[in-house]
């Protein structure tokens, strides 16, 4: 029989469901990589051998281009980080840190505002633009009217995505509002109703009608910066051009004289919020670094 590519898909008790060009293979590992202790991962890429015309076994697994712990999960590309308008109440040293999170495991981030119908003002789209003018892809949307879900979709297109962001925002809501035949469960209650009971419950791309997928499993669960403190700065994109013209190279743009990054703040080309979160942010690993030491 043939040997074909495929994604792995699902992983339950040593079988993965590889996702091919002749469907869902169920398959077992068999490959080299086994003496190497490189565990298959949901969003492999593997090469099989086809047993039959639905079975088959691992050959080989494709270099990750990334590898997430909490969910176990290889080769994503994007990271939907949602928060909510308001219910609860949106924090935005936690929306950037997460930007950060992704763009440091090169995960693409979008930014998806949520439950804008619960506001009357602007706040939500006004926000959408402080992030679209920074360079991300951002959209503001209501699971219940059905704003922006388009929008959401077309980036979800052909792209391995993840969603992200705090409980209750409406995460799986809006997994539910891309396509008819996704059911996960919603509401605060029955998500840790769903924990206590499925503990072993495995993580599951689902496929995307109009091509991609989407884990069923919310990431960033575990929300710890590994990055070098001075390397911060280099995660919040609309300092990158700015930062060049600050006195010292080494500038954390704190209170050193000079700054170029703080200039801007002043005069507006940089948002107050995004650098208030920048300086929280380095407050935390310079925290880290200090008990490690
Ligand atoms: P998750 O914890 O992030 O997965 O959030 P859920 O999808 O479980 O949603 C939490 C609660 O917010 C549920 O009661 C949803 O019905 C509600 N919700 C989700 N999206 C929206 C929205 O766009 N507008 C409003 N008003 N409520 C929403
Ligand atoms: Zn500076």
């Amino acid at each position: 029989m043939t040997r074909i590519e495929g994604r792995i898909v699902r992983g339950i008790a040593g079988f993965y469901y590889v996702a091919t060009e002749h469907g869902i293979v169920e398959c077992r590992a068999r490959g080299k990589f086994r003496k190497d202790n490189i565990t298959p991962l949901v969003g492999d890429i593997v090469e099989i051998q086809m047993i039959n015309d639905s079975e088959g076994y691992i050959l080989n697994i494709l270099p990750r281009k990334n590898e997430l712990t909490r969910p176990p999960v290889a080769n994503v590309d994007q990271a939907i980080i949602v928060f909510a308008i308001v219910r609860p109440e949106l924090n935005r040293v936690l929306l950037d840190k997460m930007i950060v999170l992704a763009e440091s495991n090169d995960i693409e981030p979008v930014i998806c505002i949520n439950k804008v119908d619960l506001k009357e003002d602007r706040e939500a789209f006004d926000l959408v633009t402080i992030y679209q003018k920074i360079g991300y892809k951002a959209v503001a949307t209501s699971t219940v009217t059905k704003e922006g879900i388009e929008e959401l979709k077309s980036y979800l297109k052909d792209k391995v995505s993840f969603f992200a962001g705090p409980s209750g925002v409406g995460k799986s809501s809006l997994i539910n509002s891309i396509q008819s035949n996704i059911k996960l469960k919603t509401g605060e209650v029955s998500e840790k109703l769903l924990r206590g009971r499925h503990t072993t419950r495995s993580v599951e791309l689902l496929s995307l009608d109009f091509g991609g997928y989407v884990l069923d499993t919310p990431g960033f669960t575990a929300l710890t910066l590994d990055i070098a403190k001075e390397d911060l700065r280099y995660y919040f994109k609309e300092f990158l051009e700015l930062q060049k013209g600050c006195k010292f190279s080494s500038c954390l743009h704190v209170n050193e004289p000079d700054c170029n990054v703080i200039k801007a703040v002043e005069e507006g080309l940089i948002d107050k919020n995004r650098y208030l979160s920048y300086l929280s942010l380095l407050k935390e690993l310079k925290e880290k670094e200090k008990r490690r030491y």
